[in-house]
């Protein structure tokens, strides 16, 4: 293990960026977010839960997929070159670390989403523990360790240094251009990452969703869950805003339109999209799902049946809490998961 303290952070900000587009936690009007580094950035790395999760680096919010020139009848199909560009992400969570793993079932099977895979593959995630978890955070729920975050590197802010792990290959060869920067810690501050450790695990545990467990039971009762009366109570004051959907780090639902500029120029291009919008899938003979229920209940179901059922037992989702402060009208996961329970006594 080695560690950076902080008089040294910037220059190992410079450093990171000189091997890549550097993304990290910073102050981005009034809130904390992931933003491209730049030497005035106000980076905050106390801030637990950032306002989105990262998952825009890989699975970008609007992207180009090709280019078409018609010409009378005649069609030229110039595909979008696959992004090429080395990335680091600095300060992800463990919970968004174990959203990409979500993601990564979704994106990298067959048929293989080629956009998503070369922005996975040219970036190293670097990991830092959660010092100070947030009310609503409930990661433990899924056996996500706040204290030990994934990634290629893992680090731990305490007091006033950064400790430092690599965890894979790629992150050994980004520690090792860092040397320079980086002093071998000792004993004593091994210690010191132990106790943070110990520290962040019993705070989970007291906080108020500490004790959660979703029941895998729903998943093994996928009519009665489907059939629910909790559905048409909890969908009704559904506003339909989507913000639980935007800032959730396992939800990929995406559109794919066609964008016709001058002179026969057509732009296909991809958005993320919402399982909560009324035109979502909409379909030459209609909309499967016809009103806020159907979309309301699909949302869910997603979460805590389908992807259960498909990905053995795999809940889509890893308890960062972002829905539970953004939605409006007080709806998120916990609250549809404890109501479903209750009604099917599982
Ligand atoms: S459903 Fe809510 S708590 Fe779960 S990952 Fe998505 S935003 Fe986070
Ligand atoms: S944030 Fe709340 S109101 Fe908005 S779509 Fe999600 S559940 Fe509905």
């Amino acid at each position: 293990m080695f560690k950076i303290a902080k008089a040294k952070w910037p220059e190992l900000w410079q450093a990171l960026a000189r091997e890549g587009q550097l993304y990290l936690p910073a102050l981005v009007d009034g809130k904390t977010d992931f933003a491209p580094w730049q030497k005035d950035t106000k980076v905050d790395l106390l801030t637990a839960v950032t306002a989105k999760s990262l998952k825009q680096l890989f699975f970008a919010q609007v992207e180009p997929l090709m280019h078409f020139q018609t010409s009378g009848k005649k069609v030229a199909v110039t595909p979008q070159e696959l992004p090429a560009q080395p990335t680091i992400a600095f300060g992800v969570r463990a919970c968004d670390l174990a959203g990409f793993t979500i993601l990564d079932k979704v994106f990298l099977k067959e048929p293989v989403d080629t956009f998503y895979r070369a922005r996975r593959e040219n970036c190293t995630l670097i990991g830092l523990a959660c010092g100070f978890p947030e009310e609503t955070c409930f990661c433990q729920t899924f056996n996500i360790d706040a204290a030990s975050p994934a990634g290629d590197i893992q680090t731990w802010l305490v007091w006033d240094n950064l400790y430092w792990e690599s965890r894979t290959g790629k992150g050994q060869q980004l520690t090792a251009k860092l040397a320079a920067l980086l002093t071998e810690a000792t004993a004593e501050d091994a210690k010191l990452v132990q106790a943070q450790q110990t520290k962040i695990r019993e705070t989970l545990s007291k906080l108020p969703l500490g004790r959660l467990r979703f029941s895998p039971e729903l998943a093994k009762h996928e009519q009665e869950v489907f059939n629910s009366k909790v559905w048409e109570k909890l969908s009704a004051t559904c506003l339909s805003c989507c913000g639980c959907t935007y800032v959730c780090p396992t939800c990929h639902c995406y559109d794919v339109r066609d964008y016709a500029g001058k002179d026969g120029a057509v732009e296909r291009f991809r958005c993320w999209d919402s399982c909560m919008n009324g035109d979502f899938t909409k379909m030459a003979h209609g909309n499967p799902r016809k009103g806020q229920l159907e979309r309301f209940r699909q949302r869910y179901m997603h979460k805590l049946v389908y992807f259960p059922e498909d990905y053995e037992g795999t809940f889509a989702c890893v308890g960062c809490g972002r829905c539970l402060r953004i939605c409006p009208v007080n709806l998120n996961i916990v609250k549809v998961a404890k109501e479903l329970e209750v009604d099917l006594h599982v």
